[in-house]
């Protein structure tokens, strides 16, 4: 094992090394383009402030695009919302812009590419932490590749190798007919449209799948197409040099300087938007239980159901549980009055102020700090904080055993092959489709009808209720709870 970390550590100093004797490397490729395909890491020394404030600005417009994804209900209207709530914070997005002075213009491209490597060097080291980080990147490229001009997106491809150019008119009149047919475009539209040119050996995929028109060595490409290849490169690039960076991470020299600043990064969960209790949003304890057999995910409704069976709940349950009640609009008079009345059925008040209380009144910005505290996302709860034997908190999905899981699902009225499906997924770590199926399914949607995956448990809980309309919560009787709690 030592062994293995001396030679690694060997090879990250010659990487180092070759890096800053390489004298083509300039931030942004050639420095002409405002994207970039991030191939290269900059070389520049920076300090340890610049480098964590670069990167908490990127990850500040990443969690914004989450937050769109899952509140817009189409791509145009993201696009409209990202122009108006991305740009302001997010420099990187105004390159297209013209008015941006030449000084300007390298500054934000050299810390568009920092913040980038930044970032994936914070979020190489779960896959759970790698997937979120590619697909908001992947989305913010999207976005921006599409603003670009055409003139700047040659000069982009030129930058980074990709042999394409638009189709003349003479060309495109040559193979009219192909293309029209090829697309299911009339061939109007395909005079009037750019169709891209590109080597096949760029667009393997999509001619693998038969999508394309091929000729010459040529694939012939309508626009979408055309992002679709450069995203897949861009993806691609991203998750090998993740693994790699992963690799290199515990033996990297700057253990105590670096690393507790890619912690402070990725800490706290990445869940986009922030839940906090709407305006007009309110539950009150005795809807509670109400609200957890119809609107609850797994988690929460597990934390419920322990609570009332054994009338406790350890740390790490009350603050998963208590913020995400809070979330959904449970007043701190409520959550007071809620948890002493489950709790003193086996303690005595005075113990339960003394002991609980203060944690209640301290989650709801009452004490200490006095700070705001949001909802935990699904990516706190996994990879924060797990759960021991006898804990209730945590994702069933990822910490629950097979068995257990498996009869979780099934008392929640699942199908045998939905279950296997969501075991399945859960075993190749993918929480977030296995929670976004287990929501399908239990709501009688079709597979595959959720636009966004499930990455906080305040959006299962908002897209149910949404789902069935608002539809009213029972208030829960004494008599009735005490019947739920002997299920
Ligand atoms: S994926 Fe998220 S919402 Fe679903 S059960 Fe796990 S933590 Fe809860």
């Amino acid at each position: 094992m030592q062994f293995d970390n001396r030679s690694r550590r060997s090879k990250i100093l010659r990487d180092v090394n070759e890096i800053k004797a390489s004298k083509n490397y300039t931030f942004a490729s050639t420095g002409e383009s405002n994207l970039s395909m991030y191939e290269f890491a900059p070389k520049e020394e920076i300090s340890l402030r610049d480098f964590e404030d670069i990167a908490a600005q990127r990850l500040k417009a990443l969690r914004k695009i989450e937050e769109l994804k899952l509140r817009e209900k189409s791509y145009d209207e993201f696009k409209v919302s990202m122009g108006k709530e991305l740009h302001p914070i997010f420099k990187p997005c105004t390159l297209h812009q013209s008015g941006v002075l030449e000084d300007q213009r390298k500054q934000i491209r050299r810390d568009d590419v920092i913040g980038h490597f930044a970032l994936r060097l914070a979020f190489c080291r779960s896959p759970e932490d790698t997937k979120w980080f590619v697909t908001q990147e992947v989305e913010l490229f999207k976005y921006r590749f599409q603003n670009e001009p055409k003139s700047a997106i040659l000069s982009f491809f030129a930058d980074n190798k990709f042999d394409a150019e638009t189709m003349t008119a003479s060309e495109k009149e040559s193979r009219i007919e192909d293309l029209a047919s090829s697309y299911g475009l009339s061939m109007e539209k395909v005079r009037n449209s750019d169709i891209w040119m590109m080597d096949a050996l760029d667009a393997l995929e999509l001619v693998r799948k038969r999508k394309v028109l091929v000729h010459a060595g040529k694939v012939y490409l309508e626009y979408e197409s055309l992002i679709t290849i450069i995203v897949q490169r861009l993806r691609a690039t991203m998750n090998s040099s993740m693994a790699r960076a992963n690799q290199y991470m515990g033996v990297i020299e700057e253990q105590d300087r670096l690393l507790p600043r890619l912690e402070r990064l990725t800490k706290g969960g990445y869940g986009g938007k922030e839940f906090n209790a709407a305006e007009g949003q309110s539950i009150s304890r005795h809807q509670i239980d109400s609200a957890s057999s119809q609107f609850f995910p797994l988690c929460m409704s597990g934390i419920q159901s322990h609570l009332r069976r054994n009338h406790h709940l350890k740390h790490g349950a009350r603050r998963q549980y208590g913020l995400f009640l809070k979330a959904i609009g449970l007043s701190l008079d409520e959550a007071m009055a809620f948890f002493r009345e489950e709790f003193t059925q086996k303690i005595d008040s005075d113990k339960f102020e003394k002991q609980y209380a203060y944690n209640i009144r301290h989650m709801y910005g009452k004490e200490g700090k006095r700070q705001e505290y949001s909802a935990f996302s699904c990516a706190t709860i996994i990879l924060n904080n797990p759960p021991s034997h006898d804990d209730c908190h945590g994702c069933p999905f990822k910490h629950s055993t097979e068995d257990n899981l498996k009869s979780i699902l099934k008392a929640n009225k699942i199908k045998s092959e939905d279950i296997d499906e969501m075991i399945a997924l859960s075993k190749i770590n993918q929480f977030d489709k296995a929670c976004s199926l287990h929501w399908e399914v239990s709501r009688g949607h079709g597979k595959g009808s959720l636009s966004s995956l499930i990455t906080h448990p305040n959006q299962y809980y908002e897209l149910t209720r949404e789902a069935v309309g608002g539809h009213q919560m029972e208030d829960m009787t004494d008599d009735k709870i005490s019947q739920t709690s002997c299920e």
